[in-house]
């Protein structure tokens, strides 16, 4: 921790400028606070003890549909470092509250689920420092993190202004389609902010929600023989008709859209014409209107590929079903935020002055779109490979995640005697 001087952001108006020294302040105020340096030591302490918890979350498998057995360890963990009213809810999501005296409602989470199916190899192999492990980082790492700030609150018996909620979701991950996130945000309308701990280096912060839309696309024919039945509609080539457009479509570079059919199975061999083919597309988008337009035009294709392939062979007996498999709405938020401006004070009282901002598909999608406050913050150490079996993490320096999320976190609830929240209560109205 550095108690270096007020660093004034440039490129900002007199208001941005006048509110990032006001955050600052706060965080100095909150930073010189005896209760909260003695957090912020706990919080080096206990990075061994985060890192073995890590180790053991990463162990138990959680694809997503099936995360009960991570998400009963997560519970007592959070149970054991002194959280009250540690339940899971309806959709699989475990809650636990710290009340405040009064003040905004903020949850600090990071999710349960990873994108690994039933069955992978969860070990763990070391080399140079790095852990490499299957989700070793996305999100056993989040989980981790909230466990250790949750310690940190009840060994100093942290007093904040408004109630901190700490959660562990489900659904984050593909066919997840967020279900745990929403199933919050619908359940409980008092909530005024949001922090998921799921991110790569330090200094990153997450505030921009990249939407989705996943479509899986059945084409169905009659089939036959390759030879003997030649001229009947073929469901492969009716998909690869589909494919060949979707593949030559434009999309801006800014905002960020893409396209993607990440996966095609159909036929069933060189000889036969294709009775049946089935393909997974992804669209995303950092802008919701951009989300929609070339979701349409993919649809549009997968249709027309369909009539194109019934009229080559003047028939009528191919057909589609498209299926949505996955929605996750778009949303932008300004980095003026107080709840982004509140992490990168916090971040700076740690001496970390290289912000990043970005925007990814994370459980803050949904806040966002509801517009709520929300951001995806590291949990400290670095980390690559998300996703891949080859998915790596290097503890070094990681307690400076925990103390992030920690200093980010009493800011933006409050800290009695200390602080006033800079988190507002939304109107409910
Ligand atoms: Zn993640």
């Amino acid at each position: 921790m550095t108690n270096g001087p007020v660093v004034l952001r440039t490129g900002l108006d007199a208001k941005g400028n006048a509110m990032a020294t006001k955050l600052t302040e706060v965080l100095e105020a909150i930073a010189r606070d005896a209760a909260v340096r003695d957090g912020l030591a706990f919080l080096e302490r206990d990075a061994a003890r985060t890192l073995d918890e890590q180790k053991a979350l990463t162990q138990i498998p959680a694809p997503p549909f099936k995360e009960q057995a991570r998400a009963a360890h997560f519970r007592d963990l959070l149970a054991a470092a002194g959280i009250a009213d540690v339940h899971v809810d309806a959709e699989g999501n475990v809650i636990g509250v710290r009340r405040g005296s009064g003040g905004p409602t903020l949850l600090l989470s990071a999710h349960i689920d990873t994108v690994f199916p039933e069955g992978t190899d969860l070990t763990i192999t070391e080399k140079d420092g790095r852990l490499c492990a299957p989700g070793i980082r996305d999100d056993s790492r989040g989980l981790a993190a909230v466990l250790s700030v949750a310690r940190a609150c009840t060994a100093v018996k942290a007093v904040t202004v408004g109630d901190v909620w700490f959660v562990g979701t489900v659904g984050e991950e593909g066919l997840g389609n967020l279900r745990g996130v929403r199933a919050l945000f619908r359940d409980h309308p008092n909530i005024d902010g949001f922090i998921s701990i799921d991110g790569g280096d330090m200094g990153r912060i997450t505030l921009g929600a990249t939407g989705s839309r996943r479509f899986r696309v059945s084409y169905q024919g009659p089939g036959g023989h390759s030879f003997g039945a030649f001229g009947l509609p073929s469901a492969v080539h009716a998909m690869g008709r589909a494919i060949a457009q979707i593949a030559d479509l434009e999309t801006p570079a800014e905002p960020k859209t893409t396209f993607n059919v990440g996966r095609v199975r159909g036929g069933t061999g060189a000889t036969a014409i294709a009775e049946d083919a089935v393909m997974d597309i992804d669209v995303r988008s950092n802008s919701g209107a951009e989300l929609q337009r070339i979701a349409a035009i993919v649809l549009d294709i997968v249709e027309q590929s369909a009539r194109q392939e019934n009229t080559r062979w003047n028939s009528d007996q191919l057909h589609i079903a498209v299926e949505e498999i996955g929605d996750r709405p778009a949303g932008a938020q300004s980095a003026d935020l107080p709840i982004v401006r509140t992490a990168v004070a916090a971040l700076a009282a740690l001496g970390i002055e290289q912000i990043q901002y970005g925007a990814s598909s994370t459980d803050c999608n949904i806040p966002i779109s509801l517009g709520i406050p929300a951001i995806a913050i590291p949990g400290g150490g670095k980390s690559g490979g998300n996703h891949a079996l080859t998915e790596w993490y290097d503890p070094r320096m990681s307690h400076l995640g925990p103390q992030a999320a920690f200093l980010t976190m009493l800011a933006l609830a409050g800290v009695q005697q200390v602080s006033e929240p800079t988190l507002a209560r939304r109107d409910k109205a």
